[in-house]
């Protein structure tokens, strides 16, 4: 099945607010039908409101621009984030002042409001969805793309993936990476040749497991797969395996299916912004140079599409290594999608659309609809700066 992804690009023609990207937000809420869906209905818009000193999460004006459609449609709109980011989120611009809407931790200000999900995976036994999120008759799940040192990239299912469950849910889908063994430690001999291991990872990744010394702990994070520790450890001892870097995608998927089950059919709409995207997550509490050129902003229904369709556009692009942090530019890769160059192969970004689409959630074939084609042969045109 082919969905419609709606879509505004960064280009402009002219000088002129028609052909900006909160211009084309607009027209895409249109194209969704927005304002006829609404009606009466408790609308959650879900985004990252970031934390600390960021300032490349969805800017208020865009975030506006949906609560004034979902108001001007009848429906009752609130912004959720995790407890952690909500609570200073007034510090980033995001205030019912700016928003025209409240802002609130979705379990709550200590995460205590959640209903549990049952669904085994990796160790993992019960999820625990946030308790003002699914109360609410209906999502608008509001992206910010950028890069992610788990997975190379996070958008439409990291939204709702991470920032839907608690704390407790979304410490132990992190640790899925760890549930199939990479360390066999009686395939080591000894304690030297393990802390060998540990030292020829340039990036820190190996360490020793707090709770046991004999074991090692690789962190996913900031590992490169660049393969130095496999040149040093016995052979069968470690393993940098495809298994323990996919599994964070397939925990996002199953854990965004679980969130959208709560809404009935029709009722959620997905929106992605493309702008000043950074390497890492948002949660970082940080913002950076944009390591990519914006690439536009998205609308669809369906989620796997409209995350299938920002990596292909970003695709087109080329990492802009000079904007790459120093620490990590040494290690990029030649090949591969930008995101992928960037935190390593193992780490690609489409995993989580395949397994989206294994569960039903959505198509990886799409259109691609512009819903404001830019003239790029346009004449100059007349512009001033208007005389107060
Ligand atoms: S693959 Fe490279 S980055 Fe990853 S743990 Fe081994 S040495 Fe470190």
């Amino acid at each position: 099945m082919t969905t419609k992804v709606y879509y505004g690009s960064p280009l402009q023609a002219r000088i002129g607010a028609e052909e900006t990207l909160p211009a084309k937000l607009d027209l895409i809420l249109e194209k969704l039908h927005l304002r006829d869906r609404v009606k009466g209905e408790t609308v959650v818009i879900k985004m990252h409101t970031g934390n600390n000193m960021i300032y490349s999460t969805i800017h208020p004006v865009f975030v506006r621009r949906v609560v004034k459609a979902v108001r001007e449609g009848g429906g009752k709109p609130f912004v959720a984030d995790i407890n952690l980011d909500a609570a200073g989120a007034e510090e980033r611009g995001y205030s019912s002042e700016t928003l025209g809407c409240p802002v609130y931790p979705g379990g709550g200000p200590d995460e205590r409001y959640f209903y549990t999900h049952k669904r085994k995976f990796k160790g993992m036994e019960e999820w625990k969805v946030a308790g003002q999120i699914q109360d609410a008759s209906f999502l608008i799940n509001f992206a910010h793309v950028k890069g992610h040192p788990t997975c190379g990239f996070g958008a439409a299912f990291k939204n709702l993936a991470l920032g839907c469950m608690v704390g407790e849910t979304r410490s132990l889908i992190h640790d899925t990476c760890h549930y199939d063994r990479y360390w066999f430690a009686e395939k080591c001999p000894d304690e030297q040749t393990r802390q060998q291991i540990i030292a020829s990872c340039p990036v820190g990744a190996l360490v020793s497991d707090r709770d046991d010394p004999r074991e090692l702990h690789l962190h996913i994070e900031p590992c490169t797969q660049c393969g130095l520790c496999l040149k040093v450890a016995p052979p069968g001892s470690l393993k940098i395996d495809a298994v323990n870097f996919h599994v964070f995608q397939e925990a996002c998927a199953i854990s965004t299916s679980i969130t959208l089950s709560t809404f009935a059919p029709g009722k959620a709409v997905h929106l992605s912004l493309a702008t000043h995207m950074t390497p890492v997550c948002d949660c970082f509490g940080f913002t950076g140079m944009p390591i990519l050129p914006d690439a536009g902003v998205f609308g669809s229904d369906d989620i796997v599409a409209i995350d299938q369709a920002a990596l292909d556009v970003i695709a087109r692009s080329s990492l802009i290594v000079e904007h790459v942090p120093a620490s990590l530019r040494r290690w990029v890769y030649e090949k591969g999608h930008p995101f992928q160059r960037l935190h390593g192969p193992l780490k690609d970004p489409y995993k989580v659309v395949e397994y989206g689409e294994a569960l039903g959630l959505g198509s990886r074939k799409y259109d691609l609809i512009d819903v404001l084609p830019v003239d790029l042969n346009a004449e100059p045109s007349r512009w001033f700066i208007p005389a107060s």
